[in-house]
């Protein structure tokens, strides 16, 4: 079976992606099983090139087919921030962050995005497919529920509940990131079964 490695040292993300890749024909490696952790710069303006930019440096290093995911969430008065920024302006405390930020404010529209790219080297050549998933909803009062990562205790879907009050199955149907990897399917398919 093909490596696919998944360009994140993210522990969040790294489950996400084990549950969302289970059904394809690959080895789903992570960087750290391989022991190749690289530092990559996430300077650019676009999920998708951040999410190029890990791509690229992770298939170099590795000649893996590679999977990169740059992700983050979109806050209406935050300016629609702090989205490619979110890691950063986090600092580890994603939830707490949003929540003191936003206060009593009234208008707690939000959303999720997620950019995936996939790298590969073929005859020498880098190649890459990008693909989006968003999912909309809405900043909670207070943080509920123990599933998910990041930002998840406070994004409320539009049915009430939190991404981190979602069984797992539940989360990879309608977040950012499964509905990304549901637009990456074919190609990966492709990559994996056609050029094993
Ligand atoms: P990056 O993609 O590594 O730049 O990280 C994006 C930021 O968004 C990190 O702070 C993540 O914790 C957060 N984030 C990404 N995906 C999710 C998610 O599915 N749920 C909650 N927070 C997320």
């Amino acid at each position: 079976m093909r490596r696919l490695l998944i360009a994140t040292t993210n522990l969040g993300k790294q489950l996400e992606f084990r549950r969302l890749l289970a059904d394809l024909p690959a080895e789903v490696v992570t960087p750290q099983e391989i022991g190749v952790e690289l530092e990559i710069e996430e300077p650019f303006d676009t999920y998708e090139e951040n999410a190029r930019a890990k791509a690229v440096a992770y298939a170099e290093a590795t000649s893996l087919l590679t999977l990169a995911d740059d992700s983050g969430i979109e806050v209406a008065a935050l300016g629609w921030g702090p989205g490619v920024r979110s890691a950063r302006w986090g600092q580890g405390r994603n939830a707490e962050r949003i929540l003191e930020a936003l206060g009593e404010t009234k208008d707690r529209r939000a959303r999720m995005v997620c950019a995936l790219v996939i790298a590969h080297v073929e005859d020498g050549q880098l190649r890459m497919h990008a693909v989006r998933g968003d999912v909309e909803g809405t900043i909670a009062r207070t943080p509920r529920g123990a599933g998910g990562f990041g930002y998840d205790p406070v994004f409320l879907l539009p049915s009430g509940v939190t991404t981190a009050e979602l069984r797992d199955a539940e989360k990879d149907r309608v977040s950012h990131r499964g509905r990304a990897m549901i637009a990456a399917r074919g190609a990966l398919l492709d990559l994996l079964v056609a050029r094993p």
